[in-house]
């Protein structure tokens, strides 16, 4: 499965302590996509769904996020990480990132695709679209949807959609990373993080 990069720990992308996983590659090229450097498939990032598993196993979470990219280009290995997070490590609060509307994966009536539907937690649907952008939680833009598909974690889900939107900034292995739907300012605060860090 081609990954750009797996997080942990993230909190401003679901309810609770998280992982974070990004796979790589996307068609859509939407205007200010926030992660331009995961659109381009890359064969150098491959790795097994179970190496993927091994790299976080150690690690204490509650929930796992799978974004991109384009995370349903990858549909067979997308079905396996979700199915191997929930049997091997007992975690069912998975939520995916898309592209696609939940209706568009219904219609494709496939195997996979049902079964990621009916194992994970939350879907957050559809393209980010510039001029609907939103500062609500877990959206880009107000055409996407969260859909928490997983009935035990709507009340959790509600009151995290019930606050303001946030962001993770931190550094590993050199590099800093800015986690988060963006806001309108977090380039500011990026920037604020980084002059932080540099006079340290
Ligand atoms: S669907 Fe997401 S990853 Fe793909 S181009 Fe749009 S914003 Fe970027």
């Amino acid at each position: 499965m081609e990954v750009g990069k797996v997080l942990y720990p993230i909190k401003s992308l679901g309810i609770n302590t998280r992982v974070g996983i990004w796979t790589v590659g996307c068609f859509r090229n939407c205007f200010n996509c926030s992660n331009p450097e995961l659109q381009y498939s890359d064969k150098s990032k491959d790795a097994s769904v179970e190496t993927i598993l091994e790299s976080i196993k150690d690690f204490k979470f509650d929930g796992v996020t799978i974004s991109g990219g384009e995370p349903f280009l990858q549909i067979k290995e997308l079905a396996k990480l979700v199915r191997l997070i929930n049997e091997q490590l007992h975690i069912d609060d998975i939520l995916i990132f898309t592209g696609y509307t939940i209706k568009e994966l219904e219609n494709m009536n496939d195997i996979d695709v049902n079964y990621i539907l009916s194992h994970i937690s939350v879907l957050v649907d559809g393209p980010y679209i510039e001029n609907l952008h939103t500062e609500l939680p877990l959206q880009g833009s107000s055409n996407q949807v969260v859909h928490i598909l997983n009935k035990k974690y709507e009340k959790e889900y509600k009151e995290y959609l019930s606050k303001e939107k946030t962001f993770d900034i931190f550094k590993d292995n050199n590099e800093v990373h800015f986690i988060g739907i963006p806001i309108k300012d977090y380039k500011e605060q990026y920037n604020t993080y980084l002059r932080g860090i540099r006079d340290e």
